[in-house]
């Protein structure tokens, strides 16, 4: 074990599996209410980070920004994440578009835009500060079992050394193929959208102006988000049988796709930074919770990222699990205790089902291109223009505010949800 290695690692309270986004914020969280805990993350740090903290963009909405805020992440992002002032949505070849702007919400802005791998820098330096975190990396969880009162992990290092770790509650932050989940034999529903995402970050010859575009084209859709510097942060989604082909274009033909897809709003595209890209699947599992365990983030469930939804989703997760805990701590239970779990499981309901149907139905609807569907899409542009409260809705959801919403997403006043 290379990060506090000969600690002794007493009976704790809690493993987290997975320092990934999700799981990183959850141990924020859970450090803040003095519990004991583990975090196993089998990727190296340093110049090996957790592989989601790459290039990739992400939106986060007010929730979000409010409750890394409260956790003490937000203060350790170097460059300052890019705030959204306005979302522009379109459809290629459909009549209207919709504007969202935040002033007319009494808001400076929707919420920010933050490379991951600043976010997970943020959330390293923040892991250094806790008092009650132990942290075993790099070191990968093989097998799990689960008994009424107590989980156990079995922990392996790259070196074929192992250890048995136990704890009252187990986490599940692995990740979307999460071996925990398997172990555990819940099983999840898999849709593969037979799309891959490219993200690039790039340049154009306007000002973006704060402003967050989403374009969707029969081939799939494309967002530009605000970056920092006035860069862009674009994403397109292709066809998986084109992915290779996309791949392989040099920076000339990537810009002249992503400029024929995302049209001229921004004037001509200029300089294209190092492309990523990455299959999409759907996948939800059938249970968040078993006996002394808990699925939060991509484990629980993994999303199109269109409606820049996986994290912000996540983060409720780790925020709702972590009310539920210190509630159940006020009662004198035990964390684990099953009515906790239960409860947990309850609360995640509404936000999970609308988020993800939020998400599927906009990947499905948009990729449609039947002229009934498309009429549809149109009148709903005209509809969400002309319905009063119902984009107030959509950008309530945007912004993280559904449902049930943790107390830390509410900001330091509980005043920052406008909607
Ligand atoms: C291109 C793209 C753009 C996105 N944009 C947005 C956006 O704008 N807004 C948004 O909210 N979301 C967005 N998302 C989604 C977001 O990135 C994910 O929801 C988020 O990264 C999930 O975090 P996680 O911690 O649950 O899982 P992961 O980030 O996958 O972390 C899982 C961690 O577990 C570790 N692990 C796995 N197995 C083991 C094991 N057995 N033992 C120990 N460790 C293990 C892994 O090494 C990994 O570090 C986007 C996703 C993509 C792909």
């Amino acid at each position: 074990m290379s990060e506090r290695e000969n600690r002794d690692l007493p009976d704790v309270d809690v493993i987290i599996v997975g320092a990934g986004l999700v799981g990183a914020s959850l141990a924020c969280a859970l450090d803040a209410l003095g519990l004991r805990s583990v975090l196993v993350e089998a990727s190296a740090g340093g110049a090996q980070p957790a592989p989601s903290f790459d290039e990739r963009n992400l939106a986060l909405g007010r929730a979000s920004m409010n409750a890394l805020a409260s956790l003490g992440v937000w203060r350790h992002i170097n460059t300052p994440p890019e705030s959204i002032r306005r979302v522009h949505v379109s459809s290629r070849g459909d009549f209207g578009s919709v504007v969202l702007e935040a002033e007319d919400y009494r808001l400076d802005a929707f919420g920010a835009v933050v490379i991951a791998r600043e976010l997970g820098a943020a959330l390293e330096a923040r892991l250094d500060e806790l008092q009650h975190l132990q942290r075993l990396r790099p070191a990968r969880v093989v097998d799990v079992q689960t008994g009424a009162d107590r989980a156990r992990v079995r922990v392996e290092t790259p070196d074929g050394a192992s250890r048995d770790i136990e704890a009252r509650l187990l986490v599940a932050a692995d990740g979307s193929h999460s071996a925990i989940r398997a172990s555990l034999g819940i099983s999840a529903e898999q849709h593969d959208y037979q799309q891959h995402l490219f993200v690039a970050t790039a340049t154009a010859e306007q000002d973006h102006d704060g402003c967050a575009w989403e374009r969707f084209t029969p081939e799939g859709p494309v967002a530009v988000l605000p970056l920092a510097g006035g860069r862009l942060g674009t994403i397109c989604t292709v066809r998986a049988d084109a992915a290779d082909a996309v791949a392989a274009l040099d920076d000339d033909g990537y810009r002249e796709l992503l400029q024929s897809r995302f049209g001229y709003r921004l004037g001509r595209i200029g300089r294209i930074g190092k492309r990523s890209h990455y299959p999409l699947t759907l996948i939800k599992a059938e249970h968040l919770v078993a006996e002394r365990t808990v699925l939060v983030g991509n484990a629980a469930q993994t999303l199109h990222p269109i409606g820049a939804q996986g994290f912000n989703l996540g983060l409720r997760d780790a925020l709702t699990l972590a009310e539920v805990l210190e509630a159940g701590l006020r009662e004198g239970h035990e964390p684990g205790n099953a009515d906790d779990l239960r409860d947990y499981a309850r609360r995640r309901e509404a936000d999970r089902e609308e988020t993800l149907s939020f998400s599927d139905g906009l990947a499905r609807l948009f990729g449609m291109t039947q002229p009934s569907v498309r009429l549809a899409r149109s009148l709903g542009f005209a509809a969400l223009n002309g319905i009063p409260g119902l984009a107030e809705r959509l950008a309530a959801g945007a912004m993280g505010f559904r449902g049930d919403v943790p107390r830390l997403a509410l900001g330091a006043s509980g005043m920052e949800r406008s909607t």
